[in-house]
C-alpha cells in the first residue's frame, strides 16, 4: 500500500553494539566489561522512527543487509509502523555495524563504524522504490549513504513537489548539484562551519542560504536552533531540560522537524514541534528509546 503524503526518508540503517567498561582499553588490552546494549541504530533509521513517533506517515528507502543482524533491524522498523517497501534486502551483504565502547566514568567513546549494506544504496535502488518517493510531502537524507542515490531522491522529490530537507551530517562534501536540489538544509554548528568555511556559525549559515536552499537550520545544542532565510536569521532557543544523555539529539529533531512540514506548519513551527521532540529525547538515555511519542508533547502541537 502506497502512504499518501508521507514523510519518505532515503538512509542508512544498523546495529550499534555498546559495551560498557570503567575506563576505554589501551591498544592490545583486554579489559572485562559491565554491560553490553545492542539496539537499532543509524541516521536514517533513527530519523524515520522520530518522525513516525510523532505520528507521521513513513516511509524509508534503503539498502539493508540481512546477513546476522539484519532481520532485527527489519523488525524494529516493522514495529514502528514504517513502510519498508523502499527497503532493499541483500541476502549476501552484512548490515551496517557500529561497534561502540563507553567509558562508564566520563562517558568518553570510541566507535568502529563498518557501513556494510548502507554503502551499496545505489540509484537503481532508490529508482525501484519511485512508488514510495511519488507519495511523499518531504524526502529527508543524510550522508551516510551514496550520494549519488540521495541526489536522484531528491530529483524524484522535487519532480513531484515534496520537499527535500538534507541533513549534512556527518561532516562530509556535498555536491553543488545536491545543494541546488535542497529546500532546508539541517546541520550542527560543527558540520556548518567545516562546510562553509565560515568562522562563527551566523556567517556560516549566511554563506549556505546561497548555494541553493531556502532555509538553513544551524543547530547549536543546548543553545537552540539559528533558522537562516532569504529574510535573515532568526535564533530559536531550546526548551530547557536536565540533559542526560544527547546521543541522537540532531535526529530526533530532523525527524520532528520533517513530520512539522508534512502537516504543512510554517517553518517555525515545524523547527519548534523538532525542538520540543528533541528536548525530551537528551533528558533520557538511549537514541531510539529516548524518542518521544506524539502523546508526550506539549498541547501546542495537537
Ligand atoms: P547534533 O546531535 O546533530 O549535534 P544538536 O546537539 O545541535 O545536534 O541538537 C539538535 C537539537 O536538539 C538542538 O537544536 C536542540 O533543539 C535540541 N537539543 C540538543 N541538546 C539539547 C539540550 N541539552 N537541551 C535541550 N535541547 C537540546
Amino acid at each position: 500500500m502506497t502512504v499518501k503524503r508521507a514523510v519518505v526518508v532515503v538512509g542508512s540503517i544498523n546495529m550499534d553494539m555498546v559495551a560498557h567498561s570503567a575506563r576505554l582499553p589501551l591498544p592490545g588490552e583486554t579489559l572485562v566489561g559491565e554491560r553490553f546494549v545492542m539496539a537499532p541504530g543509524g541516521k536514517g533509521a533513527n530519523q524515520a522512527v522520530a518522525a513516525a513517533r510523532l505520528g507521521a506517515p513513513v516511509s524509508f528507502v534503503s539498502r539493508v543487509g540481512t546477513r546476522e543482524h539484519g532481520a532485527a533491524l527489519l523488525q524494529a522498523l516493522d514495529a514502528e509502523g514504517i513502510h519498508c517497501d523502499g527497503v532493499v534486502r541483500d541476502p549476501l551483504a552484512l548490515p551496517g555495524i557500529a561497534v561502540i565502547m563507553v567509558a562508564s566514568a566520563g562517558g568518553e567513546n570510541a566507535i568502529v563504524y563498518v557501513p556494510g549494506s548502507n554503502a551499496d544504496l545505489s540509484v537503481g535502488d532508490v529508482e525501484a522504490s519511485t512508488n514510495a518517493l511519488q507519495a511523499a510531502a518531504v524526502v529527508v537524507a543524510q550522508l551516510e549513504v551514496p550520494v549519488a542515490a540521495i541526489q536522484r531522491a531528491f530529483e524524484l522529490a522535487r519532480s513531484v513537489g515534496a520537499v527535500t530537507v538534507l541533513n549534512a551530517a556527518p561532516a562530509l562534501a556535498v555536491p553543488p548539484g545536491l545543494l541546488m536540489l535542497t529546500d532546508w538544509l539541517v546541520l550542527n554548528e560543527t558540520e556548518a562551519m567545516l562546510m562553509s568555511g565560515a568562522p562563527d556559525e551566523r556567517r556560516a549559515a549566511e554563506l549556505l542560504i546561497q548555494r541553493g536552499p531556502q532555509q538553513v537550520l544551524v543547530t547549536l545544542g543546548a543553545a537552540g536552533v539559528l533558522l537562516c532565510t532569504a529574510a535573515g536569521i532568526e535564533h530559536l532557543p531550546a526548551q530547557k531540560v536536565l540533559a542526560v544523555d544527547t546521543v541522537g539529539a540532531g535526529d530526533t529533531f530532523v525527524g520532528g522537524l520533517a513530520t512539522g512540514l508534512q502537516e504543512g506548519r510554517s517553518a517555525v513551527d515545524a523547527v519548534r514541534l523538532g525542538q520540543a521532540a528533541a528536548a525530551i529525547a537528551v533528558s533520557r538515555s538511549g537514541v531510539q528509546t529516548a524518542m518521544p511519542s506524539r502523546a508526550e508533547l506539549g498541547a501546542e502541537f495537537f
